[in-house]
């Protein structure tokens, strides 16, 4: 049963938008390539003003990782983002996966949408997402030389195919002081063990029934441990176009549950009282002693 009044738990609950396009996923990379996204109908826009009503009807405030060339095409949607009180941070440009990348284009690319998302809001962008959480060892300095203070790209998981990893990242600890004032926060997974469910979002929040994810939730946040939750605009999106040629498991990755995901997404929200992962960062600081967190 959904109650009216937000719970409060000890632990912290923090929201993540990745403000992409569905011609945008993973899932459909091997069809529609970067070439054609021009073509492609553009229903971002859309999808993520829906979800900033969801939010503003619960007051909740959130961080929403916008990807470079989403930015450049729908700026407005940027500073509305930015003018309901939400953190902006990046998705990198293009959404090539970090370890398919040289060093070189991976600096080239984060710091293009970084620059995009600084000029049209007047303020620094502190977190960075990896396309597919596929995070690497690498790009870490990269990120904190570009003068980012957070990465929140690992699911600590062996479930996933495509994710990448980070060493002393795991499931029991969801936020990590990687270098001298650069932290993870990484996604939520159930643990088992070290190694985890994910249990933040994507294909799993719309294929698990609601109740018993709403069980792990408060699992979780009862551990004592913060939970980091994301998703997509394209996944409260159940009219998105059907793509031909793609692999069934994939089929299946982008569309599972699409027509249910509105709706669960809204109760989630009502359900926890909900913060963007700056403030997450910076009171995870004061609680350790941390005084350097807090840049801006
Ligand atoms: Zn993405």
């Amino acid at each position: 049963m959904t109650s009216m009044v937000a719970e409060r738990p000890t632990a912290e609950a923090a929201l993540t938008i990745d403000v992409e396009d569905w011609f945008h996923s993973a899932n459909l990379k091997g069809v529609i390539a970067r070439g054609v996204w021009e073509e492609c109908e553009l229903r971002v826009e859309r999808n993520t003003m829906r979800i900033l009503e969801i939010l503003d009807a619960c007051h909740a405030r959130a961080t929403f990782f916008v990807l470079g060339w989403v930015a450049e095409k729908c700026p407005q949607l940027v500073r509305a983002i930015d003018a309901a009180g939400h953190e902006l941070a990046s998705h990198g440009y293009g959404h090539e996966l970090v370890y398919s990348l040289l060093p070189s284009e991976f600096r080239s690319d984060v710091l293009r949408s970084k620059r995009c998302l600084e000029d049209l809001t007047g303020k620094s962008i502190r977190g960075y997402r990896a396309p597919c959480f596929s995070i690497t060892e690498w790009a870490i300095p990269i990120l904190q030389d570009l003068g980012f203070d957070y990465d929140s790209s690992v699911v600590p998981t062996v479930a996933h195919d495509r994710y990448g990893r980070l060493p002393g990242v795991h499931a029991g600890k969801p936020v990590v002081l990687l270098r001298d004032g650069f932290y993870e926060v990484s996604i939520s997974c159930i643990r088992l063990g070290r190694r985890g469910i994910p249990w933040g979002g994507g294909g799993y929040f719309r294929l698990i029934p609601y109740p018993v994810w709403l069980q792990g939730v408060r699992t979780i946040l009862h551990s004592g441990n913060p939970y980091i939750f994301y998703i997509h605009p394209w996944e409260i999106d159940p009219g998105q176009p059907h793509v031909a040629g793609i692999k069934s498991i994939d089929a299946f990755r982008q569309r599972v549950n699409l027509h249910r995901c509105e709706k669960r997404f809204a109760a989630l929200v009502r359900t926890f009282r909900w913060m963007p992962l700056c403030d997450l960062i910076d009171g995870w600081c004061v609680g350790h002693g941390n005084a350097r967190c807090s840049l801006n």
